[in-house]
């Protein structure tokens, strides 16, 4: 017999309602699996949610990002700044529109851009910015909004970490004149099992972006049944939501409050259970939970690599979110010195973060951590 797995062994871990299988069970036996009924709910409601007139539900956070960028008219000779200092996805997102990543550093108190950094990076092709909502923490740009409009840079948020977290008075996806991704994949603060969404700008990028995500067809599954016949209108990816991944998510969205809570009284505990250890350089990375629905703990640690080994020896589930895209090989012709980011990436720790940890098992990461550190 195995030992029975411990809540910290796990860095992240879905949180299920109750209600997943039956709603899986529902689509499953209705044998309509594609694009349909559940998927348009699922939009509905998450329109709802954020209280913004249209969610486009799409097959992946990667997907929501390339396909907005699609929408905004991003393509080959544009640049896109986007930090270093995140999933390759977003990378991934922009390189398949053909347009080239312009990596930006981040602040290393909050591990996201800042107005400085992204008007620092910017040149006469730059045409988006992506800004990664880090840990679930919203990006201010607000200073520098009207000036990127001005010089036709549209912002594309990158908040697949930030499903629930508010700017302001307003959810994250709420921001007039932004376009947001979100990812509903298996560790997000919300989870299809695989799926992602944009909220668009208006209601021709919306329409753009359902186009794309059904291989530039402009009839609904609906529509096609009834003719003999289906118009492609223009480029397309398949990346539309099936409804056995909405109807996950439409049960996660009602259970959400109790994910929102747990997650922010969760960081409330390990920030009190880490401030003993700044005298020993341990340092939280700070999400602003007041605001946000946190969907990372990192710390910054000295001497990582050691630290990190010993609380994996020891079975803690660290991780370290992310190594820099700029020096990925695959992205090494875009490459160009951040050293804020390579110092700050050899520091972070990504600590055991789900909604199935207790008080008891923050204590257990947390003095652990602390008999690890130099
Ligand atoms: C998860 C994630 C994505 C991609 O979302 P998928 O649903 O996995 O495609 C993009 N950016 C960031 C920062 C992420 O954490």
């Amino acid at each position: 017999m195995p030992d029975r797995e411990r809540a910290f062994s796990r860095n992240a871990k879905p949180t299920l309602h109750g209600g997943e299988l039956d709603a899986v069970r529902e689509v499953l036996d209705s044998g309509q699996f594609g694009h349909g009924e559940a998927t348009e709910r699922f939009e509905e409601e998450l329109a709802d949610f954020l209280g913004v007139p249209e969610v486009v539900a799409v097959a992946s956070g990667t997907a929501a990002l390339h396909i907005a960028l699609l929408a905004a008219g991003i393509g080959p000779g544009d640049d896109v700044v986007v930090p270093s200092m995140t999933f390759c996805a977003s990378v991934q997102a922009i390189v398949a529109c053909g347009a080239q990543p312009r990596f930006v550093e981040v602040d290393p108190v909050t591990m996201c851009v800042t107005s400085r950094e992204v008007l620092e990076a910017i040149t006469p092709a730059t045409h988006a910015v992506v800004p990664v909502l880090y840990g679930g923490r919203a990006v201010l740009l607000d200073d520098i909004q009207d000036g990127l409009a001005e010089r036709d840079i549209c912002v594309v948020e990158d908040a697949a970490h930030a499903f629930g977290s508010y700017r302001g008075e307003r959810r994250v996806g709420a921001e007039r004149g932004t376009a947001t991704c979100f990812s509903f994949g298996p560790i997000k603060n919300l989870t299809c099992g695989q799926g992602g969404a944009i909220v668009p700008r208006n209601g021709q990028e919306a329409a753009r972006a359902r186009r794309i995500r059904l291989l530039g067809m402009v009839e609904s599954a609906a529509d096609r049944a009834a003719t003999t016949s289906y118009q492609v209108v223009g480029p397309g990816l398949r990346a539309h939501l099936s409804q056995i991944n909405a109807a996950i998510g439409r049960v996660q969205l009602r259970g959400f409050a109790t994910v929102e809570a747990g997650r922010k009284e969760l960081w409330r505990t390990y920030a009190d259970a880490l401030r003993p250890l700044r005298g020993a350089g341990v340092v939280l990375v700070d999400v602003d939970v007041e605001h946000s629905v946190p969907s990372l703990c990192v710390v910054r640690v000295p001497d990582r690599i050691k630290v990190f080994a010993a609380l994996r020896a020891a079975g803690i589930g660290v991780g370290v979110h992310y190594p820099p895209n700029h020096l990925q090989p695959a992205f090494s012709r875009f490459t160009r010195p951040l050293p804020v980011t390579e110092q700050t990436a050899g520091e972070i720790l990504t600590l055991p973060f789900h909604n199935g940890m207790s008080k008891s098992d923050v204590d257990v990461v947390v003095a652990a951590l602390q008999g690890a550190l130099p």
